[in-house]
């Protein structure tokens, strides 16, 4: 498997760090929580995805780690507008982003830590201790604390900037002025007034972490000092990534990344994505539209990671219409390989499965758009087999095992049809003149009726919806 390594800026050959264990820890940087995130940033989480699960299907154990940033200046400025505290401000769009990532069947991390959680906090104090102690940080006369990027020799080699170039082009914001140098980067920000109630006590005097070091708190405590593969948007690559190195070899003096992968932007018409623009749009902007989650995750997913994305409508309904063929060609085989022993007017003609050559493709550097034209010759070449009958039952079967296997890194299937068994959907019409007359209580217990018979209902604003439970 190669992977191309932001780092040396070159394809590499990928070796677990851990290869006994066949254990591939990774970090993915998540949402900042302060407003519903946007088709842009789920196409460096559908990377991920498409990530994750070819390795998987590669016979590895994966450990993948998101956090959520509920505190930054973004978040708090929108608290603020909003006269809500931070936490309430944020719990809505975490859980628009989750709702979000069920409708593009975006496998969840394993764990999604949250930067305000108190252990985080405490780590990331203590981590700016150390750094302090070594003489890579220092507290100016604004009582923030700031990363002295001078003393570490290789800040700047993932983005490959030059230090000197920083210095001379620098333009020094006026609130910037007691920094030493202008690429220092803030690990502690003091309070201040617009922060209101959004304060932590550390050594430093009253205050709340920068981001990049929530990001190396939360890595490092739940993934170790090092880690296998660190993924983003391009975006994140200066500063965030470089500030993330900096701070966790810092502390850890272990080199904290192998592999970085970083994804090219999604564009909208071509242009960037702006509110101002009026081309920027979330996931529900999408389904509004009339398109499904999964036409979306299609249409996000297609194009290799690391080429811009151009969204357009005219893409989606390409990516409809290339599901359409899947659906369809599903069905003929699905139709076929039921048809047990029957004869075929000739002898099957078909060319073997070349069983992996699609995993090859996403071997090289997650080559799927090879690999999506492969699926697409092996339906035009079933099809034609089908058209002129030279299609054996158990080829079919064959073929339908292959998708399936395929699928579970795609997971692009039509859902089937959702048969509500008699006595749930009874419960469910009760639960709904309950929560009518406001009988809380009641609806509950009707909820909880309903999780027996393993189903889950959720409250959407056109009514509940059941779905099968997830197995526990
Ligand atoms: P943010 O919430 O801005 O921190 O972004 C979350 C993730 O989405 C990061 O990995 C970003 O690099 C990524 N991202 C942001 N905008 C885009 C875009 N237009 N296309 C692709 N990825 C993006
Ligand atoms: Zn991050």
């Amino acid at each position: 498997m190669r992977f191309f390594n932001t780092y040396s800026r070159e394809i590499e050959e990928f070796e677990p760090r851990d290869p006994a264990a066949r254990l591939i820890r990774i970090y993915t940087c998540g949402p900042t929580v302060y407003s519903r995130a946007h088709i842009g940033n789920f196409r460096a989480y559908i990377f991920e995805d498409l990530l994750q699960r070819h390795l998987e299907l590669r016979g590895y154990k994966v450990h993948r780690v998101m956090n959520i940033t509920d505190v930054d200046d973004k978040t708090i400025r929108g608290a603020r507008e909003a006269k809500v505290p931070l936490a309430k401000f944020t719990q809505q769009f975490k859980q628009a982003f989750f709702e979000d990532l069920k409708t593009l069947r975006i496998k969840p991390a394993d764990e999604f830590p949250a930067a305000t959680e108190q252990r985080y906090i405490d780590r990331m104090i203590d981590m700016i201790g150390v750094l302090i102690s070594r003489g890579l940080a220092y507290q100016a006369e604004d009582k923030s604390v700031y990363y002295r990027i001078n003393k570490f020799p290789n800040y700047g080699k993932l983005a490959h900037f030059d230090l000197t170039q920083l210095q001379s082009t620098g333009r020094v914001k006026h609130d910037e002025y007691d920094k030493e140098h202008i690429g220092d980067f803030a690990l502690w920000k003091a309070w201040d007034e617009e922060d209101g109630d959004v304060r932590w006590d550390s050594p430093w005097g009253p205050g709340r972490p920068g981001w990049h070091i929530e990001c190396s708190a939360m890595s490092t405590a739940l993934l170790g000092d090092q880690i296998d593969i660190h993924c983003g948007g391009v975006d994140n690559i200066f500063p965030h990534h470089e500030a993330e190195i900096a701070q966790s070899e810092g502390v850890t003096g272990k080199k904290f990344v192998c592999c970085w992968l970083h994804c090219a932007h999604l564009l909208v018409d071509g242009q960037k994505m702006a509110k101002s623009l009026d081309n920027f749009y979330t996931v529900p902007d999408v389904l509004a539209k009339g398109y499904t989650g999964r036409e979306l995750r299609y249409a996000l997913m297609r194009v290799h990671y690391r080429a811009p994305l151009n969204f357009t409508w005219d893409g989606m309904n390409e990516a409809r219409e290339s599901l359409a063929r899947i659906d369809e060609w599903l069905a003929r085989l699905h139709e076929i390989a039921q048809k047990e022993n029957v004869q075929l007017s000739t002898a099957n003609a078909q060319r073997p499965i070349e069983k992996s050559e699609f995993e090859e493709a996403l071997d090289d550097d997650l080559n799927i758009s090879a690999a999506l034209g492969l699926l697409f010759e092996s339906i035009r070449e079933t099809n034609r087999a089908m058209d002129e009958n030279k299609l054996d039952a158990a080829t079919a079967s064959a073929w339908l095992d292959w998708w399936k296997r395929i699928n579970t890194v795609l997971d692009v299937e039509a859902e089937a049809e959702i048969v509500v068994p008699p006595e749930v959907a009874q419960l469910a019409r009760e639960r709904e003149n309950a929560r009518r007359e406001k009988n809380w209580k009641r609806s509950d217990e009707l909820r909880e009726r309903i999780s027996v018979l393993g189903w889950e209902v959720r409250d959407t604003k056109d009514g509940q919806k059941l779905a099968r439970r997830a197995a526990k």
